[in-house]
Order: C-alpha cells, then sequence, then structure tokens
C-alpha cells in the first residue's frame, strides 16, 4: 500500500507508523516547513520510498516566498510542488496569483504537482488552460469535483487521490482506473487509515489493491508495472 497524500512534518516524529506501506508521498504547507519536509528524504529506503513536494496551500498565502521556492526546487531534483491550489471555502484574494506562480515554477522545472481544490474547479479548469499544464503531472488530492471536471482533467492526463471523506462510485468509475490513488491526508482529525481507504475504492470499483499501489508508483516515480 502506498499512501499518496500526507503531512510527515505534522507528526510528531515518535507518531510515524509506516508498518505495511511501500511508501508515503508527504506534502509541505507553507514555507516554515519546506527545509524540514525536505529532510524525510532520509526515510527512504529499498523497501519504503518517500515522496517529497514543497509549495504554499492556498491556506497560507501570506507566507508565499516564490524565490526561495524556486532556489529549493533548483537544488532538489526530485521534489515536487505542493500541495497548492485554490479554496473558495476560506478565501484569499492572493490566491489564485500564488497558484499560478508555483504552476509556472512546477513546469519550468518539470515536477509533478499536488493541487488542493475545494468549490473552485471552474477557477482551476481556467488555470490549466492559462498555464498549459503538461500532461500527466497533477494529482488532485481529495478529489470533491463532478463529473463534467472528471471529463476536463482527464483530457490533461491527471490522477486523483481519495480518502475516506470523498469517495464516490459514479466518480471513481468515471474516472481511467489506472489514475485513482488512495490517500489519508494525515495526520486528520478523523484518523483515517490507508487500509480503509483502499477497502472502501475496492468496494466502489473493480480496482485492486495492487492496481492502487502500481497507479501510485507510476504517478511518483514513474514506475509502471502493468
Ligand atoms: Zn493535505
Amino acid at each position: 500500500m502506498f499512501d499518496a497524500h500526507c503531512h510527515l512534518s505534522l507528526f510528531d516524529a515518535n507518531e510515524f507508523h509506516f508498518d505495511n506501506l511501500s511508501g508515503i508521498a508527504s506534502c509541505a504547507t507553507n514555507v516554515d516547513d519546506w527545509e524540514k519536509t525536505l529532510s524525510y528524504s532520509k526515510l527512504s529506503n529499498d523497501s519504503f520510498k518517500v515522496c517529497l513536494f514543497i509549495g504554499t496551500h492556498p491556506w497560507y498565502c501570506d507566507k508565499y516566498n516564490e524565490e526561495l521556492l524556486e532556489k529549493l526546487l533548483a537544488n532538489n531534483l526530485n521534489v515536487g510542488v505542493g500541495e497548492i491550489g485554490l479554496d473558495n471555502v476560506r478565501k484569499d484574494e492572493k490566491q489564485l496569483e500564488i497558484f499560478l506562480s508555483q504552476l509556472k515554477l512546477a513546469l519550468k522545472y518539470n515536477r509533478l504537482v499536488v493541487i488542493h481544490c475545494v468549490h473552485a474547479y471552474s477557477e482551476l479548469r481556467h488555470c490549466f488552460k492559462e498555464v498549459k499544464i503538461l500532461p500527466n503531472k497533477v494529482l488532485l488530492h481529495g478529489f470533491s469535483g463532478t463529473l463534467s471536471d472528471v471529463d476536463y482533467f482527464n483530457k490533461y492526463g491527471c490522477y486523483y487521490s481519495f480518502s475516506d471523506k470523498n469517495l464516490k462510485e459514479n466518480i471513481l468509475n468515471s474516472i481511467p482506473k489506472n489514475r485513482i490513488l488512495a490517500e489519508t491526508d494525515s495526520p486528520n482529525k478523523n484518523n483515517v487509515k490507508i487500509l480503509n481507504v483502499v477497502d472502501n475504492i475496492k468496494k466502489m470499483t473493480n480496482i485492486s489493491e495492487a492496481q492502487l499501489l502500481n497507479n501510485a508508483l507510476e504517478f511518483f516515480m514513474g514506475i509502471d508495472n502493468d
């Protein structure tokens, strides 16, 4: 199993439990945890992969530092951009500008992107058009869009990750089955377990646990065992 979205920097270090996991993707949310997040590369080994993302989450726009983000991306070749995004529930007038700036950096350095989007899918669609986002590079984490959104983002070869709270059978079955990932967004207040998420996806689709793992390895590491 692979947890496609969590935040290692928000755990107490002694709370990490990686039993049964082949890997995780951990995102920073603001400039204060970029260096800390980068330090987790040391947790990777032959049987456990840690994929890292640095960026400014839409809730923390006041802390955006474009210059430092660019410098850290230039110096850390395997690091992606995330989690970044748009959130109309917790709005900030600088969100759009900061999101576009980070998308452009991801494009410039050819990095993967992890996106947080809450009630802002039409704005996100406009951004994709404006930035000319590259195919197969984007993970829409905690996806909560409509069938029409899925149609749109499928054209960009987007990947989609789900925790327990946003699983919908019709949405899951409208996404190509090699583009669905399981995540916990931990630490989270509901203490979601990756095993439960995987089980629930299996119940709603004909996707196996092995396929979910393969999807994560393909997106995060470019490994395709299909
Ligand atoms: Zn998150």
